[in-house]
């Protein structure tokens, strides 16, 4: 049992509540009942039952529905995931959860095969596979000289998917509708990556540490064509290096908005620009990669 880190079921007890779960269908109301891999609520199956290697990787592996959609935090130990499959999955899952509404009604629970049972294979089917057929060319993403979790909120952040304010605020959640970098406009991926004036000093540090291979972006571009404008014509190696640089500043410059947002603690550019350099260096030190043009070593 050691690979299910602090999942400590005895098998015995493990298989009933497998068959358990297999068996039930739970409703989801306002989430307070329902645990969030372990209960049958996403169309009559369990997360742990669908992805189990994600569930392998999930810090808490009992915390109800409402509890992990709170802030995302079911994501938590996810991101030490390293494989292409294990994102995949990962990114099937996001689109399933993103699409929860809970409600004031308790949840339900019930036997799946009494009465009409609509629990069906061509559920299962959809669930399986719902999300994963994307028009989405990834390979710049999946390919760059980065780590798997900067892979993934790149991911995330090209195909509008952070829960950036504009994004939280159309699924009906409160927040703060303003950019907690500048404080002056509205937060949507676009301004908080690309056009905030706290991004555009970051960008800038990033611009002259690389020789202008990483550029400030231009006014008024959205992400998806920036990505794409930034890295289309280059050469395969430099190609990867470059989307680890924009990687690593966009990966940044959001870990400085939700340092801002839940932790009330605010770094100045510099200090992003510096976290960014030494993530780099880390990476460069175990894997060799990504090189910067103009650094020395
Ligand atoms: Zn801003």
């Amino acid at each position: 049992m050691k690979h299910l880190g602090c999942y400590t079921e005895p098998p015995v007890n493990a298989v009933d509540r497998q068959l358990f779960r297999a068996s039930t269908v739970v409703t989801l109301g306002d989430g307070k009942r329902a645990s969030f891999w372990q209960s049958a609520w996403l169309n009559g199956r369990a997360p742990m039952d669908i992805f189990p290697d994600l569930f392998k990787l999930a810090w808490r592996k009992n915390r109800s529905v409402k509890e992990e959609l709170e802030h995302q935090s079911w994501t938590r130990g996810l991101w030490r995931m390293e494989s292409v499959n294990e994102m995949a999955n990962f990114i099937t899952l996001w689109d399933l959860v993103q699409s929860v509404q809970l409600t004031e009604e308790p949840d339900t629970i019930r036997w799946k095969w009494t009465s009409h049972g609509d629990y069906s294979a061509k559920t299962a089917y959809n669930i399986q596979f719902a999300g994963s057929h994307s028009q989405f060319q990834g390979s710049t993403i999946w390919k760059a000289e980065a780590e798997g979790k900067h892979k993934f909120f790149a991911w995330l952040l090209v195909q509008s998917k952070l829960l950036t304010a504009d994004n939280l605020s159309k699924r009906q959640w409160p927040c703060d509708p303003m950019c907690s970098l500048c404080s002056q406009e509205q937060e949507t991926a676009d301004h908080l990556i690309l056009h905030c004036c706290f991004a555009k000093e970051v960008w800038h540090l990033m611009a002259r540490w690389t020789q202008n291979l990483v550029k400030i972006p231009d006014m008024g571009s959205s992400v998806a064509t920036w990505w794409q404008q930034e890295l289309t014509g280059l050469p395969k190696k430099l190609r990867r290096t470059k989307a680890a640089l924009l990687m690593y500043t966009a990966w940044n410059l959001w870990k400085e908005r939700n340092q801002r947002i839940f932790e009330h603690n605010r770094a100045i550019a510099t200090r992003v620009f510096q976290e960014i350099k030494a993530e780099i260096l880390i990476r460069k030190l175990a894997v060799g990669g990504p090189v910067v043009p103009s650094d020395p070593c």
